[in-house]
C-alpha cells in the first residue's frame, strides 16, 4: 500500500442553494479526503445548464488531487460528499446542490457500470475544459489527445470565469 497517489482530476458543479459556497466547500472537503491532498483549484465559472433549461445557471469549477484511493474509493468518497451536501438524486440533468465527477484519474481508461474514464462527455463540455484549461493547460486525455485542441469545439457554450473573492 505504498504506491504513489495518482493524479486525479475531479469536476464539481452546483446550482441550488448557494451554489459558490457548495463547490468552495466541496474544494475544500476534497483536501480532507482520506489519503488525499488538494493540488489546485480552478476558479469558479458560470455556465447555463444543459440540457433541462429552465432551472437556475450552474457553478463548476475543477480540481486536481493527489490521492491513494482507487478510482473506485475515490467516487464512492466523491459520492458521500453529495450526499452529505444534500444532493437529492431525480432525473438526470436536474437541478442540484451538488455534483462530483472524476474527470480523469492518472492516465487510467475504465469502463465499469459504475465509473467511466476519462469521463465520457468532459471533451464536449465548456464547464469542464475552460476551467481545466486555466490549472492544467497541457493536459493529456487519454483516448481523445490534447485537452486542448478540443477547446474550439466548446467556444458557442457561454460561461464566465467569476472574480476570485478574498
Ligand atoms: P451526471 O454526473 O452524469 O450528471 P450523476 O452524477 O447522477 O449524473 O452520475 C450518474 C452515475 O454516473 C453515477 O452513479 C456514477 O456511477 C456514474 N459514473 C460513471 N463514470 C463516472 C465518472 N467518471 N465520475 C462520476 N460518476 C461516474
Ligand atoms: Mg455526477
Amino acid at each position: 500500500m505504498n504506491d504513489a497517489p495518482a493524479l486525479a482530476y475531479i469536476a464539481l458543479g452546483a446550482n441550488l442553494g448557494d451554489p459558490q459556497a457548495m463547490v468552495q466547500n466541496a474544494i475544500a472537503a476534497l483536501n480532507a479526503l482520506p489519503d488525499t491532498r488538494l493540488i489546485r483549484a480552478s476558479s469558479l465559472y458560470r455556465t447555463e445548464p444543459v440540457g433541462l433549461k429552465r432551472q437556475p445557471d450552474f457553478i463548476n469549477a475543477v480540481a486536481a488531487i493527489r490521492t491513494k484511493l482507487s478510482p473506485q474509493d475515490l467516487l464512492c468518497a466523491l459520492q458521500n460528499l453529495e450526499a452529505t451536501h444534500g444532493r437529492v438524486r431525480s432525473i438526470p440533468n436536474a437541478p442540484r446542490t451538488l455534483d462530483l465527477d472524476i474527470l480523469l484519474y492518472a492516465d487510467q481508461t475504465l469502463h465499469t457500470l459504475a465509473l467511466t474514464l476519462p469521463h465520457p462527455r468532459m471533451h464536449l463540455r465548456a464547464f469542464v475544459l475552460a476551467p481545466l484549461n486555466e490549472i492544467a493547460p497541457d493536459l493529456q486525455i487519454p483516448g481523445r489527445g490534447s485537452m486542448a485542441a478540443w477547446l474550439p469545439a466548446v467556444a458557442g457554450q457561454r460561461i464566465l470565469r467569476l472574480p476570485v473573492t478574498a
